[in-house]
């Protein structure tokens, strides 16, 4: 019951914030339950929820594992460091949220290219250029965007990821919504489909700013 509610009020959020928004994008749901236990990924599963990101590696392997049984689509969405990559491929995620860096791709692409296999990843950017987030400079991104496309055949690069500003100021949080955006509009034409920006605090904002995919966590399980 406590997990149908909080995913009820979640979705009826959405649906408002959609209603408020000038993009008619049909908003994706990533339960991000990386504080998580297995058992309450379950919970929200059984509410109807079927879509959940992990930051770690590890962490994701160990859910996988748990939950093999059920059909979730597993996402990853933190820093991923080159020793995890093949552990990660072997988990066969439905969408890497964060590659950070043309170096990233080049190497996730390189053990792909020797198993034969192909992943699907977005681009994260750091919209904001705070220091202490990853992903690729707002100006430089269609750039390295192109040269992934055009260099790393086996990854299906799918649009840009994004964490708002850190900071109260809603606007500023707006503008790292709006850069990303523009982002994504500019790759449109080389085949993105996502648009990943918005976490429990701001992901109405998000949506009004145009994201197709929202990564929740503490609104859902807390
Ligand atoms: C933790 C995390 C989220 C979810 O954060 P909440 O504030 O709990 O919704 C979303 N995206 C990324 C990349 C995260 O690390």
């Amino acid at each position: 019951m406590f997990y149908h509610e909080k995913l009820q009020s979640v979705l009826l959020r959405i649906e408002n914030a959609k209603q408020n928004s000038a993009f008619k994008e049909n908003t994706k749901l990533v339960a991000v339950s990386k504080t998580v236990t297995y058992a309450e990924v379950l919970g929200l599963y059984k509410a109807g929820c079927t879509a959940f990101g992990e930051n770690r590696v590890q962490s994701l392997s160990e859910k996988c594992e748990k939950l093999s049984a059920l059909s979730i689509e597993w996402h990853f969405i933190g820093r991923l460091q080159t020793n995890k990559i093949n552990q990660l491929i072997a988990l066969r995620p439905a969408l890497i949220h964060s590659c950070d860096s043309f170096e990233l791709a080049f190497e996730i692409n390189k053990r792909l290219k020797v198993k034969n296999q192909t992943l699907s990843v977005l681009l994260q950017i750091n919209s904001a250029k705070e220091d202490t987030k990853a992903g690729v400079q707002p100006e430089n991104a269609v750039q390295i965007y192109e040269k992934i496309l055009n260099s790393c055949q086996n990854l299906n690069l799918k649009g840009v990821m994004s964490i708002g500003a850190h900071t109260d100021n809603i606007g500023a949080i707006q503008k790292s919504f709006e850069t990303t955006r523009e982002i994504y509009e500019r790759v449109l034409p080389l085949g993105a489909k996502y648009c990943s920006m918005g976490m429990s605090g701001d992901f109405e904002l998000a949506i009004k700013c145009g994201a197709n995919i929202i990564r929740l966590g503490s609104v859902l399980f807390k």
